[in-house]
């Protein structure tokens, strides 16, 4: 693909699950609380970061194109 994604999770919604970390442990940490945070706030588009992103129960993980602001994850309805 060689998009640039950025990678936000809001922590008002995270519930701590880890499945972030379990899908994409170069991408995301959980910190002391159980929060997750991503690594960087962009990184290269990337299969384990779109499944960290799909699995995330609450959908706390939003991805979007670097450059056109588009939306990855969740998809434009
Ligand atoms: S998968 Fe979602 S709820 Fe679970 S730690 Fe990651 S961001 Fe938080």
């Amino acid at each position: 693909m060689g998009d640039r994604w950025r990678v936000e999770v809001d922590r008002t919604l995270c519930i701590g699950s880890g499945m972030c970390v379990g899908h994409a442990p170069d991408s995301f940490d959980l910190d002391a609380a159980r929060q997750s945070h991503a690594r960087a706030t962009t990184a290269d588009a990337d299969e384990k970061l779109l499944a960290a992103a799909e699995n995330c129960p609450v959908e706390a993980i939003t991805l979007t194109a670097a450059d056109s602001g588009e939306p990855v994850f969740p998809p434009e309805e």
